[in-house]
């Protein structure tokens, strides 16, 4: 049964919504989508929540980069924030010897099923003006770096931007042609499959940028991300020429497009029996999840779904969430 009351320790579980395989025969490429519509149903209109304006975060980008590990920080935060666990804000970030749980992380180098994953316990939040709010974060599983499972990669991110109202694009070290490229792609898929002449169709784009190194170049953080933000994709004096046409595209795809430099965790991760905890990751990027984290989930900071710029109430979200998934199955 899903659970909307957040209590002290981490209960909830991840649950797939949606899974992307391809088809056995080889005939053809297509992939075959399936919806997980009993969880769905079950989570989506329950009382407690089928009325509330509805925030989605997602996060997508490669395999391997950390884009789990980092949900898993951020459902910390929730726990803290939203739970009601009287845990100060400082101490968010837990216990230094707490292996780190909730979406599966590592994992080898085997492949996960390709798909979306929510985590089934969706937070309450309400707003001093009377908003009544439910925040859902999402995983995407996808490769992104091998042609042949492309159209996967596309439906997952498409899916994804279309039912999120923050898609967090998680990259390895810099903002290269082939993210803009692929990214192109993608909100491209998303836009037929919403037949939609909206201006804008997706609310915020959030680059995260793993791993950055050219400090020199630009500062961690923040202000670093606007900075690169900047000159890759806003000032048409400093952008690359190349770049003109996918960054006019990104533009009028997305109403807020943001970007964040986050340091390297450190050499503990390399560890064979590295589980996540707090111990052993450099201090530095500690600093810069607890800065980050709250930018994308404080309260003050939650982006509510909207669709024609109509705020969405959960049990809309689920019939949109439909009306997706058939439009890619068709
Ligand atoms: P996902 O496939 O993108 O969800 O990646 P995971 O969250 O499963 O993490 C894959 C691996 O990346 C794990 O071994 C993590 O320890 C490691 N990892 C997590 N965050 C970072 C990061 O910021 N930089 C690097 N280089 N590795 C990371
Ligand atoms: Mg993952």
């Amino acid at each position: 049964m899903p659970r909307f009351l957040i209590v002290f320790t981490m209960q909830g579980k991840p649950m797939q919504i949606i899974s992307i395989c391809g088809e056995d025969d080889s005939s053809s490429s297509r992939c075959i989508l399936q919806l997980n519509e009993d969880e769905l149903n079950k989570m989506f209109t329950d009382g407690k929540i089928k009325d509330r304006v509805v925030s989605v975060i997602s996060v997508a980008g490669a395999f391997r980069k950390g884009k789990s590990f980092l949900l898993d920080f951020c459902l910390r935060y929730m726990y803290a924030k939203y739970g009601h666990n009287n845990l100060s804000e400082k101490d968010w970030l837990g216990d230094e010897n707490a292996p780190l749980e909730g979406f599966s992380w590592r994992g080898g180098s085997q492949r996960d099923t390709t798909g979306i994953l929510i985590w089934s316990d969706i937070f309450l939040y309400d707003n001093p003006n009377g908003e009544k709010v439910a925040i859902i974060l999402m995983d995407t599983q996808g490769t992104f770096d091998c042609d042949s499972t492309m159209k996967d990669c596309a439906n997952v991110f498409a899916l994804s931007t279309m039912i999120s109202s923050v898609q967090i694009f998680n990259i390895q070290s810099n903002i290269q042609k082939d993210d803009l490229q692929h990214l192109q792609l993608f909100t491209e898929y998303a836009r037929i499959a919403m037949e939609d002449t909206v201006k804008k169709p997706f609310q915020k784009l959030q680059f995260l940028i793993r791993d950055w190194i050219h400090k020199s170049e630009a500062p961690f953080g923040a202000l670093g991300g606007k900075q690169l933000l900047e000159q890759t994709l806003i000032r048409k004096d400093k952008r690359p020429e190349e770049n003109e046409q996918l960054c006019e595209n990104l533009k009028t795809s997305f109403n807020e497009i943001d970007c964040y430099l986050m340091p390297q965790p450190g050499y503990g991760i390399e560890e064979p029996d590295f589980r996540g905890c707090l111990k052993d990751l450099r201090d530095e990027f500690k600093k810069h999840l607890r800065d980050f984290i709250p930018l994308i989930l404080a309260p003050e900071n939650l982006i509510i779904k909207e669709i024609n710029g109509q705020k969405l109430k959960v049990d809309h979200l689920l019939k949109y969430i439909r009306l997706y998934f058939d439009a890619f199955n068709s």
